[in-house]
């Protein structure tokens, strides 16, 4: 049965009235999310539409300390790869939407497999599964064969670990068909939920249907499917009102099934073949887009927040600070793009990224700014998802688990990808981080791991 469990006028009433929240309304939020409470939809629509510069400035603080609370310095990195570009649906700020002429492919199995090559050479360990919506050119048997494709590849350096996938809003059957497929999160991003809004950018193919695309994850979860990935494409709608319908819909799902958003990433509108940027009049701009960031983070405090290569490398910096918890490096955003780049042949990418560095600079850069890049998968690899993964996270534990994970896979990307400068630095905050990591033996096996990242030995453990 489908549901609208986004009211619309509801939200519309809560930015009208934040309007006239006071100075102590705004403060008393702050102090309460500081202190690890939840706050109420009242409280968080205040401090989205408060414009007072050192209220902005508390939330940017109160963000970043919750993030450093939960999540420490660590940093999940990821990496798209993009199958197909066939798609039935005319979403008008894509380019791959239907009306846009250019030559459509996708991937043999045969050019999927040159393309984790490319990616596991980087170090991508996880990697997120792009597909635009065509039933004919690109059913779920060809997205199941892609995946069972990449999870056999074995390489030196060990193998995909982890595969995120993010294809269209589908059926309770092909969900549980993708669950038997070992997916990680399946995401899905709900572009804006002001339904109006929605209509008028998606103007025909299966996803107009908002609700059938707003169930998506409902289907998912009876589909067995626990860990699921929303977010909204800002820049179509008021930003206030799709942070607010990401809430509801958190909610919603935490009801139901136990387990809200695992992930919520924040794609923000950027220019992209087949669309004129120009034609979006609710674009966001930078101090909004930080805002929302921090907001967000404040609100869900144990979910995990993804940014992309579509913003640039000082506002990923900056987003960092406040919030963001996964990242990708190295991306290519269009269909067979990572050996058409080696060839310097991007032409038609889903939208043109703004943080074009390698990989290992981006990593590299991360370890400098005092951030600990993580390729561990661990979680997913031992059945810890759903509530499982939320009631650790809640009880504040999994810092115990993820500190000693991301060392060590940042061990294993040291010896397997890093060049003598790389494995200096990353020795030596590994060295610096080693006193925090409380279990006793793991301890002792990181120490003993260091000592070959320095020594240049091959390793002999595997996260
Ligand atoms: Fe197709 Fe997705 Fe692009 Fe819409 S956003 S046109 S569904 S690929
Ligand atoms: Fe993520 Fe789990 Fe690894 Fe922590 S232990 S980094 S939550 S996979």
């Amino acid at each position: 049965m489908e549901l609208n469990f986004i009211n619309q006028k509801y939200i519309l009433d809560l930015l009208e009235n934040a309007k006239n929240a006071n100075d102590e309304i705004i403060s008393k939020a702050l102090d309460k999310a500081d202190s690890g409470e939840t706050l109420a939809h009242s409280e968080i629509a205040a401090l989205l539409k408060t414009e007072n510069t050192e209220f902005i400035e508390r939330i940017y603080k109160t963000a970043g300390k919750i993030k450093r609370r939960i999540y420490g310095n660590r940093i999940v990195m990821f990496a798209p790869v993009y199958v197909s570009d066939y798609c039935v649906n005319r979403c008008t700020y894509c380019s791959f939407n239907q009306s846009h002429d250019f030559i459509r492919s996708k991937l043999t199995m045969e050019q999927l497999r040159e393309e984790v090559k490319i990616l596991e050479k980087m170090g991508h360990k996880r990697l997120a599964l792009e597909a635009g919506e065509s039933e004919k050119e690109c059913s779920i048997d060809y997205i199941l064969d892609c995946i069972k494709t990449i999870y056999e590849m074995k390489f030196e350096n060990g193998e995909i670990r982890r595969i995120n996938v993010n294809i269209a809003a589908t059926t309770e059957e092909n969900y549980k068909k993708l669950k038997n497929a070992g997916i990680g999160t399946y995401i899905l991003f709900q572009e804006t939920y002001n339904e109006t809004v929605y209509n008028k950018f998606h103007v025909s193919g299966p996803k107009k249907d908002f609700n059938w695309h707003l169930n998506a994850f409902d289907r998912a979860q009876n589909a067995g499917i626990d860990d699921v990935g929303g977010g909204v494409l800002f820049g179509l709608s008021d930003p206030y009102f799709d942070v607010m319908g990401l809430l509801l819909h958190n909610e919603h799902l935490e009801k139901k099934y136990n387990t809200g958003f695992h992930t919520i990433s924040v794609p923000r509108l950027c220019p992209a073949s087949g669309m004129n940027i120009n034609d979006f009049s609710n674009l966001v701009d930078d101090e909004t887009f930080a805002k929302i960031t921090a907001v967000i983070r404040i609100a869900v405090p144990f979910t995990g927040m993804i940014l992309s290569t579509r913003e640039n490398r000082d506002m990923r910096r900056k987003l960092l600070q406040l919030g963001i918890s996964q990242i990708s490096a190295g991306s290519a955003t269009e269909v067979g793009g990572y050996q058409k780049r080696r060839r310097n042949e991007i032409i038609t990418p889903q939208f043109f990224v703004n943080d074009e560095r390698s990989a290992v600079s981006i990593i590299g850069e991360l370890i400098d700014d005092g951030y600990i890049p993580s390729f561990c998968t661990a979680c997913y690899r031992s059945g810890r998802t759903g509530d499982r993964f939320m009631s650790l996270a809640k009880s504040g534990q999994i810092g115990n688990v993820c500190l000693p994970n991301a060392l060590m896979t940042l061990c294993e990307y040291s010896i397997d990808y890093g060049d003598a400068h790389f494995r200096e630095k990353a020795a030596s905050m590994i060295k610096n981080e080693i006193p925090n990591i409380s279990n006793e033996s793991v301890r002792r096996k990181t120490i003993k791991n260091l000592e070959k990242i320095s020594t240049g030995q091959q390793r002999d453990f595997f996260v």
